[in-house]
């Protein structure tokens, strides 16, 4: 077998990023596509990233550390995936962002191609209370096929972010931030579960009443505070150890 440079993440952190990337396949908010990062702790101008793989399929042996500029280190020759920008260049912008989940989040798209804003409809989705931009990669590259597929791409990407918690991307996806793997792991969970109330809410009588944004705010320190409980819940069903 071939070597591949030893990772200088912590144990901890390995096994968090494989438990988050098959967390996010059970809740089907990853299929074959899409990935979970974190900025490495041991060094945090570097990043750790899957191989190339389907989601629910990850482990350790998988994980790949990834350069400031997205690229791999030196005598790495697996296949990355060619959206690892997305995580690169919002991780150089974003000092205090700690992980990163990119997604085609299906109840998401509808808010990528209108005008409708995805906003918090209740204290999951708090988080969103930072507003939801949309990300237009045709505004970048006009003859585009959707992906963030270089670092001029990523960077147009994590500008559309801003000071955000999630941006959407037409026609594509979402992308999510947190302080640590859990909460990027939850809040792309609840970007879907929030998605797919508001689209309900939609048929019934409006207007709709969202989270003001002092709640938005509360709910997610509030949020935050509880994050290990569904965290220990949902690694231990996807790592298979109950
Ligand atoms: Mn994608």
């Amino acid at each position: 077998m071939k070597k591949t440079p030893k990772l200088s993440a912590s144990r901890a952190l390995v096994e968090d990023l494989v438990a988050g990337s098959r967390i996010l396949a059970m809740h089907e908010v990853l299929d074959a596509y899409g990935h979970i990062s974190a900025r490495c702790d041991k060094r945090p101008d570097r990043f750790i990233m899957s191989r190339s793989r389907a989601p629910a399929l990850v482990t350790a042996a998988d994980l790949m550390e990834l350069d400031a500029d997205s690229e791999p280190l030196p005598g790495d020759k697996r296949k990355g995936f060619i959206e690892r920008y997305i995580h690169g260049e919002i991780y150089r912008t974003r000092p205090h962002v700690m992980a990163v989940v990119h997604s085609h989040s299906p109840s998401v798209i509808p808010f990528g191609a209108t005008r409708t804003k995805l906003r918090p409809i209740y204290h999951m989705g708090s988080f969103l209370w930072s507003g939801v931009p949309v990300f237009e990669i045709r505004k970048k590259r006009e003859n585009n096929d959707l992906l963030v597929r270089d670092r001029p791409l990523g960077q147009a990407l994590a500008e559309s972010l801003g000071g955000c918690n999630c941006v959407l991307m037409r026609g594509h996806g979402m992308t999510v931030v947190g302080d640590g793997v859990p909460e990027a792991v939850f809040r792309a969970i609840y970007t879907e579960m929030n998605a797919r109330l508001q689209l309900q809410a939609t048929l019934l009588e409006g207007p709709i009443e969202f989270l003001s944004e002092e709640e938005g705010k509360r709910s997610t320190v509030s949020n935050r505070g509880t994050l290990e409980r569904p965290w220990e819940l949902w690694k231990t069903k996807a790592l298979g150890r109950k």
